[in-house]
């Protein structure tokens, strides 16, 4: 394989932005091509929790004002999620159980903070106007004698040393890169809104505002989730975002609040408006003792949306080409454990890493690429089972097959 000249990354969610800053910081040339016109084209969800993985993957490949305003803009959390009862009272704090290896040398550990997911993006992109282009579909690529040549909708190409897969869990670029990997319907709806922060606190113990994640859990195996975002240092939030182009959007505090279950509780909710999935989450929970559902009933009903979840089947990835992939694009989980995002952007900096490397000549391209996918797929695919069993356990996620 050729040495690296120009990175082709497909799709600018969270993976995609995080291995464009990398690249962008060690002097590569790099595109990103998004499917969608614009950033906020559709809902793409509200709270994130972020571990040492998305964590340290910021601070590293981001510049010095753009650290500043990820860490003010975060709210770290205690490294724990409180299990509920049904009346929302606090049966006991489970401690989260941190695993890195030892990707961040140097680094912080056991970090944990709930971070608002535009606003993340939002700071990834920063910066990248002159690298990202919008309204670009892949629809195929061709490897050449020099490289490979990207193919869109729109009746454009672009030609690059490397091409990237990070297009989310249905990814065009592992269809063919990898079309023996398969993701499968995980049996659960969620009902996804917001509640403004006062409304929770009157309603909830504290700890399950401070905790990355509160939970409880019926018979049925139907749960409540919450989780707070605040915007803790409102002084360091204005004083980091000084530069421009990368003002972030005005946001009130809030807490996240997902209702979900086995599809069977949750029948055509792809029709329903977001008043009706609102009550048709209070109405899930009706028949719990306290506050459940007159809780769900003071969210935002607009802020309503319902995700169908899906997760990989594990697999392996053939001998390396020069089209790789990472993060959802080849192991998407469901999200018992909120680590997607996390391993996405691990993913995107260890690959950021190892181009770098490739660029400066250290290392060829196809034996760094080798490298990259036997570790990316090892832990990925760790991480799909455990989430699994957990899906499992907790929500009667269905199981894996063989
Ligand atoms: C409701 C919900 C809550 C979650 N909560 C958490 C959490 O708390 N913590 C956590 O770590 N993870 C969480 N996750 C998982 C996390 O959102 C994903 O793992 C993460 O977004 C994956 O990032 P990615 O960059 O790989 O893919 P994506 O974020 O899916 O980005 C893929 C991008 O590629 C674009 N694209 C797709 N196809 C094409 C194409 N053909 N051409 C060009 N562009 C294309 C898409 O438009 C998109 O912008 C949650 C997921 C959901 C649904």
């Amino acid at each position: 394989m050729s040495a690296l000249r120009k990175v082709l990354v497909i799709g600018s969610g969270l993976g995609g932005l995080t291995l464009a800053q990398s690249l962008r910081g060690g002097g590569i040339d790099v595109a990103v091509f998004e499917r969608d016109a614009s950033p906020w084209d559709r809902p793409q969800g509200y709270r994130l929790h972020l571990d040492d993985d998305a964590v340290n993957a910021a601070r590293e490949v981001l510049p010095g004002h753009l650290v500043a305003l990820f860490e003010a803009t975060s709210q770290f959390t205690e490294p724990f999620t409180t299990i509920l009862k049904t009346d929302l009272s606090v049966v006991r704090r489970l401690p989260a159980h941190d695993d890195h290896g030892d990707v961040w040398p140097g680094r912080e550990n056991r970090v944990h903070a709930n971070v608002d997911r535009a606003t993340l993006r939002q700071i990834l992109m920063s910066g990248l106007d002159d690298v990202i282009h919008f309204g670009k579909e892949l629809v195929r690529y061709e490897d050449t004698p020099d490289g490979v040549t990207a193919y869109f909708g729109d009746g454009t190409t672009a030609h690059g040393d490397v091409l990237v897969g990070a297009d989310g869990i249905r990814s065009a670029v592992r269809a063919r890169r990898a079309p023996h990997l398969t993701t499968v319907d995980a049996g659960i709806t969620a009902l996804y809104g917001r509640l403004p922060l006062n409304a929770a606190r009157s309603r909830v113990p504290a700890e399950a505002l401070q905790d990355i994640f509160a939970i409880a859990s019926d018979d049925r195996k139907v749960f409540l989730g919450l989780g707070s975002v605040r915007f803790p240092t409102a002084p360091a939030r204005a004083a980091a975002d000084h530069s421009p182009g990368t003002a972030v959007r005005d946001q009130d505090d809030y807490v996240v609040c997902v209702v979900g279950g086995r599809h069977q509780f949750f029948p055509a909710t792809g029709d329903l408006s977001g008043e009706r999935l609102r009550d048709l989450a209070a109405r899930t929970v009706a028949d719990w003792p306290g506050l459940a559902a007159d809780l769900i009933r003071q969210g935002d009903a607009e802020s309503f949306f319902p995700v169908r979840m899906y997760t990989s089947v594990p697999g392996t990835l053939d001998a390396p080409t020069n089209v790789t992939l990472l993060g959802d694009a080849v192991h998407a989980m469901t999200p018992t454990l909120g680590r997607g995002a996390n391993l996405a952007m691990r993913d995107a900096t260890l690959l950021g890493r190892t181009l770098r490397t490739v660029a400066a000549g250290d290392r060829e391209l196809d034996e760094a690429l080798h490298h990259y996918e036997r570790d990316m797929t090892a832990y990925g695919f760790s991480v799909v089972r455990q989430a699994a069993r957990i899906g499992e356990q907790r929500m009667a996620q269905n199981p894996l097959p063989e």
